[in-house]
């Protein structure tokens, strides 16, 4: 039998970073401005820490300015909101990321609707979040936007297929599941009390998994020939790797669903590495549209 195709969205991505490092030395060059994108971290989670010094680097890397706004965990979340709103009134900054989860006694929801939709690089906000469902114009969330490349990219049109997306959280199943919506795709969303989720799944051209459940997704349950994109990201134990060792596995049993899909994402180096440069590309985006200038080319 033969296998899928594996989609390297390691190389998508690096790819995608370089574009938006052409589109940054070509803003300078031609309009004499610096995309600048500043990220707020509360508390010292450790895995948050990771993302946000990846996303620091990245964004240097890619020629743009870095704002970096640590924060202690028990800052009150009037300083937070404070704080957000002296980044929506600075020229120099063009999306405003607030790393989540916040600390419990923070309302993330209040701290998230402070930040001006023109500079919502993570496409959170309810003004982006409507643009997203009337079709407008707007900044979008980078992992599900990742994800909709990714198909693009593997499949090219995508009109009339039948994507199925398993979550319907606000931050991947329900903007994912708008996103391939707005590419012509039948859709259905799928979620915790779906009933006979397999079948469901076995009807999908484009299976997304959006759930944070280990290999919850079997080989039978995927059509041969589909497009399988593995947003989960799960950390379970590795025996192999020695006491307490710990791997990154998605929702798809990939080894599983390897001999039967068409194309598969890996996890790690699959979904994961299309957020962060789908949030420079966003930050370039609502640089654009604040200076008034089309956004080049080469990110079109
Ligand atoms: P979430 O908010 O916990 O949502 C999970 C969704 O999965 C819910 O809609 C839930 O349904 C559904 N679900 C849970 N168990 C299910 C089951 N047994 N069968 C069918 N549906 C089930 O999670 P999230 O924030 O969307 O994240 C999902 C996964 O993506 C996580 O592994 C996360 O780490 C990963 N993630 C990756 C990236 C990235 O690649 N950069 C970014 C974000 C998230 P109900 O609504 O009915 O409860």
């Amino acid at each position: 039998m033969s296998e899928a195709k594996r989609i390297d969205g390691k190389a998508f991505a690096a790819g995608l970073r370089a574009r938006v490092g052409e589109a940054v030395a070509e803003l300078k060059a031609a309009h004499g401005f610096t995309p600048g994108l500043a990220v707020v971290l509360v508390g010292d989670d450790p895995a948050s820490q990771v993302y946000v010094r990846n996303k620091g680097k990245m964004t240097r890397e890619a020629g743009m300015v870095s704002f970096e706004h640590k924060l202690p965990a028990d800052t009150p979340e009037a300083e937070v909101i404070q704080l957000v709103e002296t980044l929506n009134a600075d020229p120099s900054v063009h999306g405003i990321l607030c790393q989540l989860p916040l600390p419990s006694h923070i309302d993330e929801k209040k701290v998230v609707e402070t930040i001006d939709p023109a500079k919502d690089v993570d496409g959170l906000t309810p003004v982006s979040a409507g643009r997203l469902i009337l079709g407008q114009k707007g900044l979008v969330p980078c992992t599900p936007l990742g994800t909709v490349m990714l198909a693009k990219d593997q499949l090219g049109d995508l009109t009339g297929l039948h994507t199925v997306v398993i979550g319907r959280s606000i931050l991947v199943g329900k903007p994912v599941a708008q996103l391939f919506l707005n590419e012509n795709c039948t859709v259905t969303m799928a979620h915790s009390r779906t009933r006979d989720l397999a079948a469901v799944c076995r009807s999908a051209d484009i299976l997304v998994a959006a759930v944070g459940v280990p290999h919850l997704v079997q080989g039978s349950w995927v059509k041969p020939g589909a497009c399988v994109l593995d947003v989960g990201i799960n950390r379970v134990p590795a025996p192999e790797k020695g006491e307490g060792g710990t791997k990154l596995v998605g929702d798809v049993d990939f080894d599983a669903a390897l001999p039967v899909a068409g194309s598969i994402t890996p996890v790690p180096g699959g979904i994961g590495p299309m957020t962060i440069a789908c949030l420079l590309r966003n930050t370039v985006e609502a640089a654009c549209a604040m200076a008034g200038v089309p956004l080049p080319d080469v990110l079109n």
